[in-house]
């Protein structure tokens, strides 16, 4: 199972790339209302979270290809923010604190290495906030902000951070 989430982070951006392009194609060629993709990526939200932004969203695609341009981050930030205008965005934000499935963390096992938090740009924008492993912090995986790259569980070594119900 964990080799399987890792090999979907590692692929995001094909899926991504796929699932953006076909939903664009979908809207421009069948006309697909927009409350149907806002009542998918509600309901997706209600079980996985912010997932539809950076697994499914031809915007989100747009974005990420432009954060790609940009060494020092700004345009990752521009990315964050712009996302507020999104009302899928806003629902299944508020949604990442009650969605079905979410990230935890085993700490019994977590060996405070502090990778998983170097994967997280939610942590790196604001490190005295958030910690995915340091008890006294919240944990960015519930924050609005969290778009459910997985990257945190897929870089843990020991697999003390999982994505389950
Ligand atoms: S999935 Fe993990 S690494 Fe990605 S934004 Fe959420 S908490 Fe951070
Ligand atoms: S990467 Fe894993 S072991 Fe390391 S701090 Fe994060 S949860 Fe703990």
């Amino acid at each position: 199972m964990r080799n399987v989430l890792k090999f979907l982070v590692n692929s995001r951006m094909i899926i991504l790339s796929v699932l953006g392009v076909s939903l664009y194609l979908a809207i421009s060629e069948y006309h697909i209302s927009l409350w149907y993709i806002l009542a998918a990526g509600t309901v997706m939200g209600v079980v996985f979270g912010k997932v539809f932004c950076r697994w499914v969203c031809p915007m989100g695609l747009i974005m990420e290809m432009l954060m790609g341009l940009s060494p020092d981050g700004k345009i990752r930030q521009m990315y964050q923010y712009h996302k507020v205008g999104c009302p899928i965005a806003w629902i299944s934000g508020y949604l990442n604190k009650y969605s079905i499935f979410r990230i935890k963390l085993n700490e019994d096992t977590c060996k405070n290495c502090g990778i998983c938090d170097k994967k997280c740009y939610i942590v790196a924008m604001e490190p005295q906030k958030y910690s995915l492993y340091k008890p006294v912090l919240e944990k960015p995986g519930s924050s609005y902000t969290c778009s459910k790259c997985l990257e945190c569980v897929a870089s843990c070594p020991n697999g003390s951070l999982t994505y389950k119900i």
